[in-house]
């Protein structure tokens, strides 16, 4: 995303922009999201929330997201709701698919099939795919962030930040197609007993289930839970709903009593029949990257400039550190400012 609303920015700007893809289609993850691009309410939310972030770069998604939205509006696409149905959170959602159709419009020149060799603005989306493959996880995204943007930034000079091992998680129920990214994430992680394989609890986890997910033992884990959990909805769904999509898309689903292992006591197993879902984690793309600064200028070890370069996206790192936030918000608003910043 971050690259063709640079792409779409400078054009704005009356720069001749070149947005190269990797991919042999736009949009990269944006294009297999939910749309939905949000933030915290306030910059103490997304404090809380993030504690590890650079305040600097959380400040200016708080402050601008908004207007980023106006923007994106005002080339010719119109949001499918204007709240996020998130009580902690604000934003639009959009289709990912006229999302993609509308910044590709407005980037103008945009060459699929390419890796990039020289760049002044790096979004290659980090590295999801390749710490997917490295810890032997689930790729829950496009497959081509390998990390190029933020390898070609340290060859360059850059610093890295810190959470290079952290990720944007997701519970799925094994290997699913690109257009069940969304429909099979388990999500509900909070109604269910958490387990590892040797029948041991794992925490709580927060609101976003982001945080249990990377904290899976070998990346797998069971969601046991009892009928009244099945009832509960997420979203505009329920609990059982998605057991039902996991078992459509070929997931291990099972009565408890065939685990491997006696079930611990716990108050979220009241009452029966219990059912056991295994799921495994997911990377949706990764948090640490590139040292930015609140101009989407990428910095060395000293904090100053490498010259000419500039990041946005997944690529620029420090902004969700210890905690979840929007991907989607960061690459809209980063890929605006990276392009500013490049030509003024
Ligand atoms: C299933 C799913 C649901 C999601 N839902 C949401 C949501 O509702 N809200 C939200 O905020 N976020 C969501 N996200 C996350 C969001 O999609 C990402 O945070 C966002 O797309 C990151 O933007 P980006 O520009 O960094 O990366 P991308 O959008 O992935 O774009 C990076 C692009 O760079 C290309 N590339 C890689 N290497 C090279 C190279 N060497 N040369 C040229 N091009 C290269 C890639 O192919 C890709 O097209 C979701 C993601 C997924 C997969």
């Amino acid at each position: 995303m971050a690259g063709l609303v640079a792409g779409a920015r400078a054009r704005e700007l009356r720069a001749e922009p070149r947005v190269v893809e990797k991919g042999d289609r736009p949009g990269g993850s944006m294009l297999l999201s939910s749309g939905v691009i949000w933030r915290h309410r306030t910059l103490d939310d997304f404090r809380g929330e993030c504690p590890d972030g650079d305040p600097a770069l959380q400040a200016r998604i708080v402050g601008e997201l908004d207007d980023a939205l106006d923007w994106l509006e005002s080339l010719g696409i119109e949001p499918s709701m204007r709240e996020t149905g998130n009580p902690l959170t604000v934003g639009r959602r959009y289709d990912p698919h006229e999302l993609t159709r509308v910044l590709v419009r407005a980037a103008g020149d945009v060459r699929l099939g390419q890796a990039f060799a020289d760049a002044r603005i790096v979004a290659t989306g980090g590295f999801g795919a390749r710490l997917a493959r490295e810890q032997r996880l689930l790729l829950r995204a496009a497959p081509w962030s390998e990390g190029d943007g933020i390898d070609y930034g340290v060859a360059r000079g850059a610093a890295l930040t810190a959470g290079m091992d952290e990720y944007y998680g997701r519970a799925l129920p094994g290997p699913v197609r690109e257009a069940d990214f969304v429909g099979t994430s388990q999500l509900y992680a909070r109604h269910a007993l958490v387990l590892d394989g040797e029948g041991r609890a794992l925490p709580e986890p927060a609101w976003h289930e982001s945080d249990l997910v990377q904290r899976f033992p070998a990346g797998r884990a069971w969601y046991v839970l009892d009928a009244r959990a099945l009832r509960q909805p997420v979203r505009e769904r329920t609990v059982a709903d998605l057991v039902e999509a996991a078992r459509a898309a070929g997931g291990d689903i099972r009565p408890a009593e065939e685990l491997p292992f006696a079930l611990p006591n716990s108050s979220k197993l009241v009452e029966p029949p219990f059912l056991a879902v295994r799921v495994y984690a997911g990377v949706t793309h990764t948090i640490g990257g590139l040292r930015i600064d609140e101009r989407a200028r990428v910095l060395d070890a000293a904090g100053a400039p490498v010259p000419d370069l500039f990041a946005a996206g997944a690529d620029a790192g420090g902004i969700f550190t210890g905690g979840y936030g929007s991907g989607l918000a960061a690459a809209l608003v980063f890929g605006r400012v990276a392009a500013e910043t490049a030509l003024a």
